[in-house]
C-alpha cells in the first residue's frame, strides 16, 4: 500500500555513497513533506527496504559493494518489492546503464547531476502513477476472482485474423489446454456440441453487422471429464484500437442454473409419481393440439379416464403399492396409445413428419384419473378403436410385488371440434361423459353428446335444489316400526328421509342419498336426520310412548368424511337423549373400505353405549366369519333374501345360516323388508329376532305412528289382516 493513499507522508529511501548528493537530497524532500531515509551501500539498500519498506526506492548505479543494478534485482524478488518504484541515478547520456536498470526492473530513471529541485515533484508523480497502478491491478485482481468464483471467462474475436483471445477460465471451461493463448476461432469451439461453429459464426457476424450485442447457450461436451456443461454467452462488437470491429463477451458456466432449472420445470409439468405431463403441461398441448388442428382442419379426441375401485387397492395394499400400479397403468397407457400413433402412420403413409411422431399425450391430473390426447384421427371410430384397446390393456392383471392385481378402466371421450373448442370445455365435456360411463357401470367407455349434457345439468340443479331443502330444513323424517318376531312388540323405529320439492313432488332417497355422498351434501343432511330423529325420540319418551331406539341410516362416505364419534357426541348432548336409545345403521362396504379405522369408530360408539346395526346384510362381499371382527349388536337381512324366502331354497338356505351364525356371534337379527305372513312365519322358524316391512307397517310419519302406536299389535292380527 503506498503512502499516498494512506495520506501519510511517502518514505523515501535514498541510496548513495557521496555525501554531498545524499544531504542535498534530504534538504529538498524532507522540505516537500517527505520522509527521508539513507542507505550508503547497495547491501544496505537491500537491507533497509525489507526492514522498512519504503514507498519509493532512488539507487544510485555505482558503488562501492553490490551496484546498484544488483540490489534493484534483490529487491524485486522479494514478495513486497515486486511493484515499489525504483528511480535508478545514472551518468548522463549513459544509454548501456538505462537500459540495463530497465532490464533490472527500475521504474524510470534519474540523470545526474540531478536536479534537486525538481526531484520532489518527479517522484510525486511517479507515486501517483504507481498508485493508480496498484488500483488497477487491485480492481483486476477482484475482476479475476469474480469471474472465477462466478466461472465466468472473458474473451474477444479479433475479427481481421479470425482469432479468439481467451481468459483462462474461458480456456477451462472451454475444455482447451491452458497455454493456447491466442486461438483460431475454428479451434476454440471445437468442444462444442451445440449449436454448430458455423451458428456461432454467423451470430457474430451478424453481430458485427448490425451491432447489436447477442447471448448464446454453448452445450459443451468435455472430453477430459467425459460430461456436458452449458456456457452461457455475452458478446457484443467493439471497435478495436485499429479501427476494426472486434468482439468481446463473457462466458459463464450455468450447467448448475440449467440443471436447477431444468429440475423446476420438471417439477412443474409432470407428475412426480408416474412421470407424465401433469394438468398444467396438458393444458399446454391441448392449445398446441387445438392450435394445430384448427390450421390443418383435424379431429381430435380427449379421452378422459379413471380406474375402477382403485381407492381399495390403496386401501388394502397400501399407497406405496398404488404408486406402482399407477406407474405400470401409465407405462400401458402410453404403450397403448403409440401403437395407435403406428396404425395411424402406416395408414397415412406419414412417417417422417413430427406431428405424427408426437401425437399423444398421456397425462395424469391426480389421483387415478388420466387423460389421453390422440391428434391425428379421422373419425369417432379412431377414438373408440383407442379406447378400447385401453380398456383392454388396463384389465389384463397388474403384477405389483405384494399382489397380483385386477383393475378395470371407465373412459369418457369428447372430440374436437364437435363437442368443444377450448381445452376446458373438451375436459369439462370429456369428465360428463365419464361420469355417464359410470353411471352406466363402469368399466367401459362412453362419449360425450348433448343429452348426456343435459342430463348432467339435470343433475346440477338436483343438487342445488338439494342444498336448498338441506339449509332451509325442507327434508322430511319417516318412521317405519319394527317388532320383536315372537312376541309382537314393538322394539324400535328407524328414521328414514323424504323429500318432497314443489316442482318435482316426491323424490326417492335412493336418487338423492347417492347424490348427496358424491357432492359432500350427505354430510350436512347427515347431521339433520341425525338430530331430528333424536329430538322426536327425546319427545316421545317425553310423551310415555316406550319402544328401544331410534335407528338412523349413516351413509359410509359420512362415516369416513366426517368424525362420527364427535357427531354422535354433540347430537346426544344436543337432543338430551341418553345414547341406548340411539342407533345407528350402517352398510358392509364402509367395513370393507378401512376395516381398521371402522372398527376403531365403532368401538368409540359402543363405548359411549349408542346401538350399531349393518344394514342390508348379504349384498356387500363381507363373510359371516369376518363379522367376529366387528363391534355391532345387530344385523339386518338385506330384503332381497326375503323377497323370495318361501319359494327360494337357496334363500332359505343362506337366510337360516345368517341367522344360526349371527345368534352364535350374540348378535340380534333382524329381517327387512317382510311384507306377507308366510315371510313372517318362515323367518320366526327360522329363529330371526325381529322384523320390520310394508307387513307391519309403512314407514309413518311422527304424528301417524304416535296413532299407529296406540292400537294394540299382535301377530295374529297379522296374520288376518294378510
Ligand atoms: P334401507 O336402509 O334399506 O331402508 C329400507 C328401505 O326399504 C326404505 O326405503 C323403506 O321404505 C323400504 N321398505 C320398508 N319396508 C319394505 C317392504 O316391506 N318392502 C319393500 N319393498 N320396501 C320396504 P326408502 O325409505 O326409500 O329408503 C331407501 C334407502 O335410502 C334406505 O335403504 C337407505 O339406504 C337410504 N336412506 C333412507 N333414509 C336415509 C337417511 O336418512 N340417511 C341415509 N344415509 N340413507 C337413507
Ligand atoms: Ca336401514
Ligand atoms: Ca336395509
Amino acid at each position: 500500500m503506498t503512502a499516498l493513499i494512506d495520506n501519510k507522508s511517502p518514505l523515501v529511501l535514498y541510496t548513495d555513497d557521496d555525501m554531498a548528493s545524499v544531504l542535498m537530497a534530504e534538504a529538498a524532500l524532507v522540505a516537500a513533506g517527505y520522509e527521508f531515509i539513507v542507505a550508503n551501500s547497495g547491501e544496505e539498500a537491500v537491507q533497509m527496504f525489507a526492514q522498512l519498506q519504503p514507498d519509493l526506492v532512488i539507487m544510485d548505479a555505482i558503488m562501492p559493494g553490490i551496484d546498484g543494478f544488483e540490489a534493484i534485482r534483490r529487491i524485486r524478488a522479494m514478495p513486497t518489492g515486486l511493484h515499489t518504484p525504483i528511480l535508478m541515478a545514472t551518468g548522463l547520456d549513459d544509454l548501456e546503464s538505462i537500459t540495463a536498470a530497465y532490464d533490472e526492473g527500475a521504474t524510470d530513471f534519474l540523470t545526474k547531476p540531478v536536479n534537486f529541485h525538481l526531484l520532489p515533484h518527479r517522484l510525486s508523480y511517479m507515486l501517483r502513477a504507481h498508485a493508480a497502478a496498484h488500483e488497477l491491478r487491485r480492481s483486476q485482481e477482484s475482476l479475476r476472482n469474480a469471474q472465477r468464483i462466478a466461472r465466468i471467462g472473458s474473451w474477444e474475436i479479433n475479427h481481421k485474423n479470425s482469432s479468439v483471445e481467451l481468459s483462462d477460465i474461458c480456456r477451462k471451461l472451454l475444455c482447451l489446454p491452458a497455454d493456447e493463448g491466442l486461438v483460431p476461432l475454428k479451434d476454440a469451439f471445437r468442444h462444442v456440441i451445440e449449436p454448430s461453429v458455423k451458428e456461432i459464426q454467423s451470430k457474430y457476424l451478424q453481430s458485427i453487422e448490425d451491432g447489436a450485442p447477442f447471448n448464446a447457450v454453448f452445450t459443451v461436451m468435455c472430453p477430459q471429464e467425459c460430461r456436458e456443461f452449458k456456457l452461457r454467452v455475452e458478446a457484443e462488437a467493439v471497435l478495436s484500437e485499429d479501427d476494426s470491429t472486434n468482439v468481446i463477451g463473457t462466458l459463464q458456466d450455468i450447467t448448475e442454473i440449467s440443471n436447477a432449472q431444468q429440475q423446476i420445470h420438471t417439477l412443474a409439468y409432470y407428475d412426480v409419481v408416474t412421470g407424465l405431463p401433469n394438468r398444467a403441461f396438458l393444458y399446454e398441448k391441448l392449445s398446441y393440439a387445438l392450435a394445430l388442428s384448427q390450421r390443418v382442419n383435424q379431429k381430435f379426441a380427449l379421452l378422459f379416464l379413471d380406474l375402477d375401485h382403485f381407492k381399495q387397492v390403496n386401501d388394502t395394499l397400501g399407497h406405496d403399492m398404488g404408486d406402482v400400479l399407477l406407474q405400470q397403468v401409465s407405462t400401458r397407457l402410453n404403450d397403448t396409445v403409440r401403437e395407435h400413433d403406428t396404425v395411424t402412420r402406416a395408414r397415412s403413409g406419414d412417417y417422417e413428419s413430427k406431428t405424427a411422431v408426437e401425437s399423444h399425450t398421456v397425462a395424469r391430473l391426480g389421483g387415478d384419473e388420466f387423460v389421453v390426447l390422440i391428434t391425428n384421427i379421422a373419425t369417432e371410430r379412431d377414438a373408440a378403436i383407442v379406447a378400447r384397446r385401453i380398456g383392454a390393456v388396463i384389465a389384463e392383471p397388474f403384477d405389483l410385488a405384494a399382489a397380483t392385481v385386477n383393475i378395470t378402466t371407465t373412459i369418457g371421450i369428447s372430440l374436437y371440434p364437435d363437442d368443444g373448442s377450448t381445452s376446458e370445455t373438451l375436459l369439462k365435456h370429456s369428465d360428463i361423459a365419464l361420469y355417464h360411463a359410470k353411471e352406466n357401470g363402469r368399466n367401459g367407455f362412453q362419449f360425450y353428446s348433448r343429452e348426456i349434457h343435459e342430463a348432467s345439468i339435470a343433475r346440477f340443479s338436483m343438487e342445488k335444489k338439494l342444498k336448498t331443502a338441506i339449509d332451509e330444513e325442507l327434508l322430511d323424517l319417516v318412521y317405519q316400526p319394527k317388532i320383536d318376531l315372537h312376541t309382537g312388540a314393538v322394539v324400535g323405529v328407524e328414521a328414514l328421509v323424504r323429500w318432497y320439492d314443489t316442482e318435482c313432488g316426491n323424490i326417492s332417497p335412493v336418487e338423492f342419498i347417492p347424490l348427496a355422498e358424491e357432492t359432500g351434501l350427505i354430510l350436512p343432511l347427515g347431521r339433520w336426520v341425525m338430530l331430528e330423529a333424536c329430538l322426536q325420540m327425546k319427545k316421545w319418551v317425553s310423551e310415555g310412548l316406550a319402544f328401544e331406539s331410534v335407528a338412523i341410516n349413516c351413509s359410509t362416505v359420512q362415516f369416513v368424511r366426517s368424525d362420527m364419534s364427535q357427531l354422535v357426541a354433540e347430537v346426544l348432548e344436543e337432543s338430551g337423549i341418553p345414547a341406548e336409545l340411539l342407533e345407528i345403521e350402517l352398510t358392509e362396504s364402509l367395513l370393507l373400505q378401512d376395516t381398521e379405522q371402522g372398527i376403531q369408530i365403532l368401538n368409540d360408539l359402543k363405548g359411549r353405549g349408542v346401538q350399531v346395526s349393518i344394514d342390508d346384510f348379504g349384498t356387500g362381499f363381507s363373510s359371516l366369519s369376518y363379522l367376529k371382527k366387528l363391534p355391532v349388536d345387530k344385523l339386518k337381512i338385506d330384503h332381497s333374501f326375503v323377497r323370495d324366502l318361501v319359494h327360494d331354497s337357496g334363500d332359505q338356505a343362506i337366510t337360516s345360516a345368517i341367522i344360526t351364525l349371527s345368534h352364535k356371534l350374540d348378535l340380534v337379527v333382524v329381517a327387512e323388508g317382510v311384507e306377507n305372513f308366510e315371510q313372517c312365519q318362515l323367518l320366526a322358524q327360522m329363529g330371526c329376532d325381529q322384523m320390520q316391512g310394508f307387513l307391519v307397517s309403512e314407514p309413518l310419519t311422527a304424528a301417524e305412528l304416535e296413532g299407529w302406536l296406540r292400537k294394540p299389535l299382535s301377530l295374529e292380527s297379522l296374520r288376518k289382516a294378510s
